[in-house]
Formats: structure tokens, sequence, C-alpha cells
């Protein structure tokens, strides 16, 4: 059988190497960084994906990790609270430092060879296969979007997903393994902030007398676990307009306050996966291969992207925002409608 080069290994990467090796099918992996590593995310799977990775990494080796699952969510903004939202499907809560390990732990005892610290420029070249994240871009729509992420203890959530809407974008909380608390926000600005790095907690932190701030008020933070990312894109883009065979943020990024990137990841995984299993195995051409490909993937996020561009676009403009919480203050189905629509 060919072998499958993917560059990027990542949650999308990752996947997809361990679902082609379960399927018999020889990987390269080329990873630029290392493993464990902090990632600027929520930290919480939302969607499809939860089930696809299960076949993975079964359940019982999930929670030896300390993996934790929530059902609920609470939104906030400032200190108002929406009533609480049960979610149509249990969301898993694991950092990306444990989950990222755990898969590329699994990808290299399935038969992978993971080459880390190597960096590969992407390639459309037969066999290769695109996973290497998000496609930077300085400025969306006038706005630059960073995202910040660092985890604390003795932070008071309980087992529910906490969504705090602030004047600049929103900060989650999720609580993962080993009573950490995921602290991650996506921010909006008019120009470059420097000095990041000192500053982050003032970000993260929330005003004085919202609930954000009452919760983190306490909080230790694990310094070392602070990641940043910039010039994020948050515009849809179709697989079939690019080049070569991508998966997960490489092909495009949900606006992460679906929740649902980690999930979009693992499914375009899983998708990638069959198809390329009949390439390595000279069932299909390379061709074909990444017509089929990109064909489902568009096939399945086109309407999702599209909801989540509109809950973006309304949740995080300055004028949205307040419109948007009254609307659902009046309408608590409004929010239900669009948690489902974006998964
Ligand atoms: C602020 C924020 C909050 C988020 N919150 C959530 C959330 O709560 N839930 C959720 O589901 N999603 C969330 N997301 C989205 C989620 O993090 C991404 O959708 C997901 O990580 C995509 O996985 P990926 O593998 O495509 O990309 P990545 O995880 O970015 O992995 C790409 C990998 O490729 C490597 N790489 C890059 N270039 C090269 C190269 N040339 N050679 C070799 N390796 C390379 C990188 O080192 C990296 O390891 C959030 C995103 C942001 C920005």
């Amino acid at each position: 059988m060919k072998t499958v080069q993917v560059i990027g290994g990542g949650l999308a990467g990752l996947t997809l190497g361990l679902r082609l090796r379960r399927l018999g099918v020889p990987v390269e992996l080329f990873e630029a960084g290392t493993y464990p590593r902090h990632r600027v995310c929520g930290e919480y799977l939302s969607g499809q994906g939860h089930n696809f990775l299960k076949t993975l990494l079964p359940e019982p080796l999930l929670a030896r990790c300390g993996a934790r699952t929530s059902r609920t969510l609470r939104i906030f903004c400032g200190s108002q609270a929406l009533p609480l939202q049960e979610l149509s499907r249990p969301a898993l809560c694991l950092s990306r430092y444990r989950l990222d390990e755990l898969l590329a732990r699994e990808f290299c005892s399935a038969g992978g060879r993971l080459y880390v610290q190597t960096r590969q420029t992407p390639s459309n070249k037969e066999g290769w296969v695109t996973a290497s994240g998000r496609q930077p871009s300085i400025r969306q729509e006038g706005w630059r979007w960073i995202g910040l992420k660092a985890h604390a203890f003795d932070v008071s959530v309980g087992e529910d997903l906490e969504m705090h809407l602030t004047p600049q974008g929103y900060v989650g909380l999720c609580a993962v393994e080993e009573n950490r608390v995921n602290v991650c926000g996506l921010f909006r600005t008019r120009e470059a902030v420097p000095g990041l790095s000192e500053h982050w907690r003032e970000w993260l932190g929330g005003s004085p007398g919202s609930t954000l701030f009452e919760r983190l008020r306490s909080a230790r933070w694990d310094e070392n676990s602070f990641s940043s990312i910039s010039a994020i894109s948050l515009h849809p883009r179709r697989a079939a307009e690019q080049e070569g065979i991508r998966v997960g943020d490489a092909v495009t990024m949900i606006p992460p306050l679906t929740g649902n990137g980690m999930s979009m990841a693992v499914e375009g995984a899983f998708l990638a996966a069959d198809p390329l299993a009949g390439w390595s195995s000279g069932k299909m051409s390379w061709q074909e291969c990444s017509r089929r490909i990109s064909r489902s993937l568009d096939g399945i996020f086109s309407s999702r992207l599209a909801w989540a561009r509109r809950l973006q676009q309304t949740v995080l403009h300055p004028l949205g925002q307040p419109l948007a919480w009254n609307l659902s203050l009046l309408f608590p189905s409004l929010l239900r409608l669009f948690f489902r629509q974006t998964r």
C-alpha cells in the first residue's frame, strides 16, 4: 500500500493518522512542534466528532486521562445570566495538552511514523495531506482577532460550560482534568496589542462586577499553560476551491464561540480517511480521492459554517451583542436553534 504523508499533528492530522493506521494504511506524520504542549483552545469538543473520537480513544482511556463530560451551558453577560441550557449532546472536556499527546501516543503504538519538530512545506503532491491548522489573516472586516488561553486552579465552576460575553468578545470556562479550569477567550481589537504576555490576565479576567471577575477572583494561574494566537481568519472557505487535500482548520475555521472546531477537525479526518485508504490500496486515483474528500467536506460543513458566521457576526458585534442577548431572553429556543445548526 502507498504511504499517506500528513503535514501537521494537531487534532485533525493526528485523528487522520490514527484512523488511517486502524485501516491498515502506512502513514508518516510531520509536526512542527512537540507533545505535550498547550494550545489556544476552549478544550470542549461538542458535536458528532465526539462519537468518532471515541472509536479511536475508548471512554475508559479518556477517563484515565481525566476527561470530563459536560451536559449544560451557561451564558453570562456582565452579572446577568441566561437560563441554563441542556446541551443536545454532552461535550468532552479534556486539555489539548493531554488529548493531542494521547492521540500522538496511540498513533505511534498503531505503527504510525511521527516526526516531531519537523516543519514541512505544505504540498499538493500526490500522497500529501495538509493538516497544518488555520490560514492566518491579519484583519477580518477591519478587526484583528486574538485568542488567549490559560489554565487556572481554584475557580468555582461546576460541570457546566460557561461562556462570558465581554465588550470585546467572550471568555469560556471549562473544567478539564486535574481540577484545572481552562480559561480561553477570543477578542476583537482594531490595533495590534503589544505586551500580551504580561497583560493576558486582565484580558481573560473580566471587568469588576462581572460574574467572570468573581469566578476568577481567587484563581491560581498555571503560568506555563498560557498561550496566545493572533491573525485568526473566521472567513468560511470551501474545500473545493483550495488546492490539494486538506483537513481541519487548514480547510477553514469555524468561529470558536460555536465550540465545534475540534469536532470539525475529527469529522473531517474521518471523512477523508476512507477515500485516502482507497487511494493507498490502488482502488482510486489521487484526483478522484481529492474530489470525493472536498465534496464531502463542503456538503457536510457549508450550512454549519454559514450559521456560525451569522452567530459570530451578531454575538461578537458591539451592537449585535445586546440585541442577541435580549432576543435570547425573550426566546430561549433561539439558543437551541443556533446550537443545533452549528453542529
Ligand atoms: C480562541 C479559540 C477557542 C477555541 N475553542 C474551541 C472549543 O472550545 N471547542 C472546539 O471544538 N474548538 C475550539 N477552537 C477551535 C479548535 O482549536 C480548532 O478548530 C482545532 O484545533 C483545529 O485542529 P487542527 O488540527 O486543524 O489545527 P491545529 O490544532 O492548529 O493543529 C495544526 C498543527 O499543525 C502544525 N503545523 C503547522 N504548520 C506546520 C508545518 N508546516 N509542518 C508541520 N507541522 C505544522 C502545528 O504545529 C499544529 O500542531 C478554538 C479556537 C480558538 C482560536
